[in-house]
């Protein structure tokens, strides 16, 4: 990281030309509009008597960095788990029928609340966190973004149907991940079940499950009726015990963003899901380009919890803003360091955006190159999740003939100024769960703004790739 000496003067609330002559007397001349590297600058400032507080690469670094936890201190930890397979195999029937296992589901003021995961505890008293956001383009996405939470994969294959495009994928995206799968096989109350060809496929694919001798588990099991959903259980925690998931409970905890959005009575709110540690009620904390000071932190039961530990899922109250999904969330000493942290961070991002933007090899090409069609969206979601997921999906669909370009993306209703910037670029928009508020159905109507709207991702992309297609014409 290096500096100009004029800068470096500025934060030091010192006169430009006083550095320049220390630099000489130190033997290094330099101008002011100079730069110097990081070890020069921190050499002057001991020299004019200031403190080193170093807010730059290094030092974020610092707060996000994997300084490794003596073993002795690792206690283990449940383990987390993403359910992933094609579109109506079952994984969201799947979710919830694990949820209604939970031993401690009974427990007074527990109110299934949907924060993103979820834990449960076994009859043998395990427990096992579970990501309720199915589908392997919100895992991708978060490990894209350096977020690996996820320990296990189960991937479910529904009985009377096969191996389908996302089947596959997502058995693609876990071995890319590294991470250890489960097959469970789905539907099978129906008659027309037919596991043992399931098994034989998976086998294309590498999969080689324990019935077939190899060592990957798999369950059969029917979200509809329950049945073997316990093996599925033990399956997971018998994968759990192999892992020896591990992790420090009693340190400043670093917790990973799982899901967050704008609550209109509670504010920011985030999901997040504790790496190690263990978050408080007061803690202050940098999450992204965000910072804040835990107010409340809820359960997936809705209830409110003093700290949560490593595994743990939990709501945070008290951010300054929507993070988004992968971000760390990290606690640090006090808020002055916390803002400090946030506003680099944001301005890094600030500047990359206005400097790679420009520049940006494809926009140029799009704008010189007329044989290139632009496809323009204006994408809205209930959930920050969903819109990286949907932006990722839509960016996939581009090729040498047509780009998609998100005009807008973002959380929340759709507003009023999402339909004027989509009138002005004669572009649809896209509503994942969410509606236009009544500014925004006016304006709507007035100018004629196609509205499109959705809650599978799967169905979004496939109509876009549709209209993408037509788009182009036959010619093509
Ligand atoms: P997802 O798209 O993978 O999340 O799939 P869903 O959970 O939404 O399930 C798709 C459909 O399959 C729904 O109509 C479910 O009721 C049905 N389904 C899911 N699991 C089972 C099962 O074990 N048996 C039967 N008969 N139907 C199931």
């Amino acid at each position: 990281e290096a500096i100009t000496v004029q800068e470096l003067a500025n934060r030091m609330a010192e006169k430009g030309a006083d550095l320049v002559k220390a630099m000489f007397n130190l033997g290094m001349p330099v101008t002011i509009t100079q730069t110097i590297d990081q070890d020069t600058a921190e050499l002057l400032v001991e020299e004019f008597g200031h403190n080193i507080q170093r807010v730059s690469e290094a030092d974020v670094d610092i707060v996000t960095t994997d300084d490794v936890d003596p073993e002795e201190t690792l206690k283990p930890r449940p383990p987390v788990v993403t359910i992933m397979g094609h579109v109506d195999h079952g994984k969201t029937s799947l979710l919830d029928a694990l949820r209604g296992t939970d031993v401690t589901r009974g427990e007074a003021g527990g109110i299934t609340q949907h924060i993103g995961a979820y834990q449960v505890k076994t009859k043998g008293g395990d427990i096992v966190t579970f990501l309720d956001t199915p589908g392997h383009e919100a895992f991708t996405e978060m490990r894209m973004r350096g977020a690996n939470v996820t320990d296990i994969v189960v991937l479910v294959v529904a009985a009377d149907d096969g191996l389908m495009p996302q089947t596959i994928e997502a058995i693609n995206h876990t071995k890319a991940a590294g991470v250890p799968m489960i097959v469970a096989i789905n539907k099978m109350d129906k008659p027309e079940a037919k596991p043992q060809r399931i098994r034989e496929r998976l086998l294309e694919h590498e999969i080689v499950v324990e019935e077939m001798s190899g060592d990957v588990q798999d369950v059969e099991v029917s979200a509809k009726t329950g049945d073997g959903l316990d093996k599925l259980l033990d399956a997971i925690n018998l994968q759990s015990e192999l892992l020896e998931l591990k992790a420090r409970p009693d340190r400043d905890a670093e917790a990973t963003v799982v899901e967050a959005k704008l609550d209109k009575g509670k504010g920011p709110l985030a999901t997040v899901l504790i790496n190690r540690g263990t978050l408080k009620r007061g803690d202050i904390f940098v999450v992204g380009t965000q910072s804040g000071r835990v107010r409340a932190l809820h359960d997936d039961k809705g209830r409110q919890v003093k700290e949560a530990g490593p595994s743990m899922p939990v709501e945070v109250l008290g951010l300054g803003g929507v993070p988004r999904a992968g971000d760390t969330l990290t606690v640090v000493e006090d808020e002055q360091r916390a803002r400090e942290v946030a506003e680099y961070r944001q301005e890094k991002a600030d500047e990359k955006r206005t400097t790679v933007a420009p520049t940006n090899i494809d926009t140029m090409f799009s704008a010189l190159n007329t044989s290139v069609v632009e496809f323009p969206v204006v994408v809205k979601a209930d959930v920050q999740g969903s819109v990286e997921a949907i932006t990722t999906a839509l960016n996939r669909l581009s090729n040498d003939l047509i780009k998609v370009r998100i005009l807008n993306s973002g959380v929340g209703a759709i507003t009023e100024s999402d339909a004027t910037l989509a009138a002005a670029s004669n572009a649809p928009i896209i509503g994942f769960n969410v509606r236009p508020n009544a500014k925004a159905r006016q304006q709507i109507e007035r100018n004629k703004v196609e509205m499109k709207y959705y809650d599978v991702i799967y169905h979004l992309t496939e109509a876009i790739a549709k209209e993408m297609a037509g788009e182009l014409g036959p010619e093509r």
